[in-house]
């Protein structure tokens, strides 16, 4: 096949719009995947993909389209958390299809996607899907899409990804029509984008590239551009939908090698690799940028569970999930652990349901944090990232600490005109600043653009807008930077000794509300004990609310003759001493399950 004939490109869409089902259709058309195969979304290859039915790593896939084109699909990622794997398939492809759903309109992530395709040079092919639903307005959909994102109506292709309406018929050949082919130099020396990376426990690192010039073979010895490192490749090949060996890769194509790399994290998304000897200066392509995890959560071996072993799964589960970050960590309270950074909140849930389902109760996973920064009088700057790190107030004075700032989210919010007056409502309670507010021209949608700290974006702040807005709402967003921030550290206390693991850092205004919460809800969980608890919230060095947990009799008395009474002063005498060298030391049997329940809440 000429490389005339190949297209490189990409599905980008709202998420539920439908790309994943279009991949699937397509699959289907040129013959990769039956029509029987029983599983639907074959890129989605993840379980929990599967099961949340979302897609959360970007995969790829040749096909062969009327025995003359080479049609070479990059799927992407739906949630917004995964925006920075998106813009880089934007960056990799030369063509997308923008799919919307007849259903729902330009939402959101569509606005978001067509700004972020509109900074890179490629072709977009705007599309609704979903057009068999009986409640789709194509019209009306397609109004939006004319209005709002500037295409022309013939450049809009209608189709159902369901039933495969329109796709053979009008949306494969826009695709060979729209789409430039690659360019590049077939003769010239090896160059290729490393466009992603996954680790399959059998191969190790498998890099997916697009060669931009020349070829590559098994065999080769090449070296990243980046790194400077060296590597011999071991095996080439084309996704067809999975690993399947080719000996070569040539200009304009997109395919896996196998570069017998020790470590995934020397794989550079946006690094150009070249043969050794052959290497020039290269820059990241635009749109490269290594990604920064912003939500952390906590994570602790239960009762009895080996570190090490626990460790070692997790490190494991990580090799396919360039974007987490591990570190060790030691809490008073639950002993040697973890901090796992995540790109957001929807992230850092799915990996944590990851955990649940793969080590079930015996990890404790403490609530998401977001990272602070702690700018110093000296100019200092430093990252917290774990909320018991935080500095109190006493510290805060002797260190010279001149602000605290805190991560906000540029957001983009699409909802149904009516909801206009309530989510500008919820958005100020949550400290959020409203900054547009735009009405689609036909008028039955606006979208809302506002900051809002990151930190009230990862509590659930989505949950309360679907759930305002009757599931209606749809969300994007973006880093805004860093502001600076009016946060302290809220401490949880039992009998004087502060649970580091559940500290957390809140906003002034709600310091109040939270404490009294934490310790009501804390005491539930703790069953009466043999002496007195004393479960306190506290930040500043003040005490702001307090439960006590009365300890439970034991009646040593009971077996005893009324008259004895020597052996009954005795005997009191030994339980209050008994009390006391417990108290003194403070170290109460806190249940694990308390921890768990206390941080599902
Ligand atoms: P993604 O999040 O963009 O990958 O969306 P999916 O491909 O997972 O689709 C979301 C939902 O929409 C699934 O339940 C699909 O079955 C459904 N869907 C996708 N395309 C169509 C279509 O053309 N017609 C109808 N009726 N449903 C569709
Ligand atoms: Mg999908």
């Amino acid at each position: 096949i000429p490389i005339e004939n190949y297209r490189i490109f990409s599905i980008v869409a709202h998420i539920d719009h439908g790309k994943s089902t279009l991949s699937d259709r397509l699959l289907e058309i040129t013959g990769v995947i039956t029509k029987e195969a029983k599983n639907e979304q074959v890129l989605d290859k993840l379980e929990v993909e599967r099961s949340r039915g979302i897609t959360i790593k970007a995969q790829n896939c040749s096909m062969l389209y009327k025995d003359k084109f080479l049609l070479q699909l990059i799927d992407t990622p739906g949630h917004v958390d995964f925006r920075d794997e998106v813009r880089r398939a934007v960056f990799a492809v030369d063509g997308a299809i923008l799919l919307v759903d007849a259903s729902k309109g330009v939402q959101a992530q569509t606005v978001a996607n067509f700004k972020m395709a509109k900074e890179s040079t490629v072709t977009l092919i705007p599309a609704i899907n979903k057009i068999d639903l009986p409640n789709s307005e194509v019209d009306r959909v397609e109004k939006q899409i004319i209005q709002e994102l500037g295409f022309e109506k013939n450049e809009i292709i209608k189709i159902s990804s369901k039933t495969g309406l329109n796709i053979q018929e009008q949306l494969l050949p826009a695709i060979i029509e729209s789409i430039p082919s690659p360019s590049g130099n077939t003769n010239g020396p090896f160059r290729g984008l490393l466009i992603d990376s996954w680790y399959d426990s059998y191969q190790g690192v498998i890099l997916l590239i697009r060669v931009l010039d020349g070829f590559i073979k098994e065999g080769d010895k090449i070296v990243s551009g980046q790194t400077r490192k060296k590597y011999e490749v071991k095996k080439v090949g084309i996704m067809y939908p999975n690993e399947t060996p080719t000996g070569t890769l040539t200009t304009g194509q997109v395919g896996y090698i196998i570069p017998g790399m020790k470590n995934v994290k020397d794989a550079l998304l946006g690094d150009t690799l070249f043969h050794l000897g052959q290497e020039s200066k290269a820059k990241l392509l635009p749109g490269f940028k290594e990604t920064k995890p912003m939500v952390f959560v906590g994570a602790f071996p239960a009762d009895g569970i080996d570190h090490k072993i626990i460790e070692d799964d997790i490190n494991r589960l990580i090799l396919n999930d360039r974007s987490v970050e591990l570190h060790r960590e030691t809490s008073n309270a639950l002993g040697q652990g973890w901090r796992l950074g995540f790109l957001g909140s929807l992230h850092a849930t799915v990996f944590k349901e990851r955990l649940e389902k793969e080590y079930g109760s015996r990890l404790i996973i403490c609530q998401p944090s977001v990272p602070y920064l702690i700018k110093y009088i000296d100019d200092k700057d430093q990252l917290i990232k774990n909320p018991s790190e935080f500095p109190n107030s006493t510290s805060r004075r002797t260190t010279r600490i001149k602000t605290i700032q805190e991560p906000y989210v540029e957001v983009l919010t699409s909802i149904p005109t009516e909801y206009v007056g309530c989510v500008i409502q919820l958005i100020e309670n949550n400290r959020g600043e409203q900054k547009e507010l735009n009405y689609l021209n036909t008028e039955d949608q606006a979208i809302i653009k506002y900051y809002l700290p990151l930190a009230e974006l990862v509590d659930d702040f989505f949950g309360k807008l679907k759930s305002l807005t009757r599931g209606y709402a749809t969300l994007d967003y973006d880093d805004a930077g860093y502001k600076d921030a009016d946060v302290v550290k809220l401490e949880l206390l039992v009998n004087g000794k502060s649970l580091d693991a559940l500290s957390k850092v809140v906003h002034r205004s709600q310091v109040q509300k939270v404490g009294k919460e934490w310790v009501k809800n804390f005491r539930e969980y703790l069953r009466s004990q043999l002496y007195e608890v004393v479960i306190q919230a506290k930040y500043d060095g003040k005490v702001i609310a307090r439960e006590t947990i009365k300890a439970r009799k034991k009646d040593v008395l009971a077996k005893l003759h009324a008259s004895d009474v020597s052996r009954r002063k005795k005997l009191l005498a030994k339980q209050k001493e008994g009390k006391k060298q417990l108290k003194s030391i403070g170290n109460i049997q806190i249940p694990q399950d308390a921890y768990q329940a206390f941080l599902r809440k």
